[in-house]
């Protein structure tokens, strides 16, 4: 199929890329799909990438999907290949190595960076951040003989590594600027637990405290000088936040601002040709009070997935997929449904075992969020509640759950 005609360009092969054009099939599109994927290699999760060490090749083990799947389903995926230019005016993208490709559609996928460490030392060998699959393989490479391990960040995937890098028995400190883990993710009495549980599992953990500079000897790492003293380090793994890629909008005159903004069936408020999908976008949302950007591998899919079927024209609606997270934290698993800014309450409920606890986020004397800890029914049960938008209340939630809950509303339903 030429991709002379117009059709369905995407810039971004990751999973919020690979959703739409898995989508565009799937609904029966017939018109020239394109997926600019700067990587040179087939789209891949990465939610792997934090949760394990990587000392090989994963090759199809984080694949999404086989080679096979792009050319049974006429899907012209560039590897290796960036979109430098989008030209609204004329509708067409060009690359860069020059060139020109038309759309009728164009789908903004290109996800999010991560913010660079900014300290002295920090490009130092040894001292890594991890996005792609060869961060991960060469922060593997380092776990095989590191002895003392410094996480910079106590976000999602500071936790997560500092994890993996207790199991093949290395010292790990995890240092947070701010006075709590996960502060802009979770909440604080849920935090706690997590806390509890990595420094029950040896990691040590300093909150409040500054990272000021890495010092090295003869270039590789050698130790991290913190507000609270200097710390050995042979790998130093920083996560500590990411930014938007949005630039390529921004440069073409679309609306960005922490994200490409987008209206609420995910379209560029700037131009209906355009649509934004995933890490890179910043959109309303029903369960949000303003516009929100959300990295989560639901919110890519589930994204994605909407523009395809909205282009192909059988899907009509606003976006409202009910926002959820996990995190798999060494023995732990974190999942989050629902969105919690804003919250004025919170309760914590213990589970039947001791590894099980739930935070229930209320505003307003609503339920908007549920926390949980190696408690996937309860986070199961959450998502079915909050994404039927089922009023709870904190009374609804004395001495119950919202597993119990919910079947007794069922039972009464089926009463009456
Ligand atoms: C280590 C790690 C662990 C994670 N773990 C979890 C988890 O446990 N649970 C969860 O829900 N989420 C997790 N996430 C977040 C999740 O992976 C992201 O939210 C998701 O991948 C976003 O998909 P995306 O397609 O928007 O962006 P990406 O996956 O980042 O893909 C964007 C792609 O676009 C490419 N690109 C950018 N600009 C251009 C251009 N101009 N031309 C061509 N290509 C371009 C980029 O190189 C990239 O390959 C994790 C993320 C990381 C990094």
């Amino acid at each position: 199929m030429s991709t002379t005609t117009a059709g369905v360009v995407v810039v971004g092969g990751g999973q919020a890329g690979f959703s739409v054009v898995q989508a565009l099939r799937g609904a029966g599109y017939e018109g020239p799909v394109t997926v600019f994927a700067d990587e040179p290699r087939l789209p891949y999760q990465r939610p792997p990438l934090s949760k394990k060490a990587h000392t090989e090749p994963e090759g199809p083990a984080v694949d999404l999907v086989p080679e096979s799947f792009y050319r049974e389903r006429d899907i012209d995926l560039r590897l290796g290949e960036y979109v430098a230019e989008i030209d609204t005016a004329a509708r067409a993208v060009t690359t860069g190595s020059g060139v020109r490709v038309p759309y009728e559609h164009l789908v903004l996928a290109t996800g999010a960076r991560n913010r660079p460490l900014p300290v002295p030392g920090a490009e130092l060998e040894g001292v890594h951040a991890l996005r792609s699959l060869d961060d991960a393989l060469a922060i593997g490479r380092a776990l095989t003989t590191a002895r003392d391990v410094v996480v910079v960040g106590g976000g999602f995937i500071g936790l997560e590594l500092a994890q993996v890098a207790r199991a093949r028995g290395a010292h790990v400190t995890v240092v947070e600027l701010a006075d709590r883990l996960l502060s802009r993710a979770v909440s604080a009495q849920l935090q706690e637990h997590l806390r509890e549980r990595h420094e029950r599992d040896g990691v040590r953990v300093l909150t409040g405290t500054a990272v000021e500079r890495i010092e090295g000897r003869n270039g590789q790492v050698h130790r991290v000088v913190t507000g609270q003293g200097p710390l050995p380090a042979d790998l130093v793994v920083y996560g500590i936040g990411a930014a938007p890629r949005d630039e390529l909008a921004r440069e073409a005159g679309l609306a960005v601002d922490d994200g490409v903004i987008v209206d609420e069936h995910l379209r560029s408020v700037s131009d209906p040709r355009v649509f934004a999908v995933g890490d890179c976008a910043r959109h309303p949302h029903p369960h949000a009070e303003g516009l929100v950007r959300l990295e989560s591998v639901q919110n890519a899919i589930d994204q994605g997935s909407l523009v395809g079927r909205r282009i192909a024209g059988t899907a009509t609606g606003p976006y409202a997929s009910l926002p959820w997270f996990w995190s798999d934290q060494g023995a732990v698993k974190l999942q989050i449904a629902g969105l919690r800014a804003r919250t004025d309450e919170v309760r914590v409920v213990p589970g039947d075992t001791p590894e099980r606890v739930a935070a229930y986020a209320f505003r307003d004397g609503r339920l908007v969020a549920v926390e949980t800890l190696n408690w996937p029914a309860e986070h199961l049960a959450a998502r079915r509640l909050l994404q039927q938008d089922t009023p709870v209340s904190p009374d609804d939630l004395s001495g119950s759950t919202l597993g119990t809950l919910a079947r007794a509303r069922r039972a009464t339903e089926v009463r009456a």
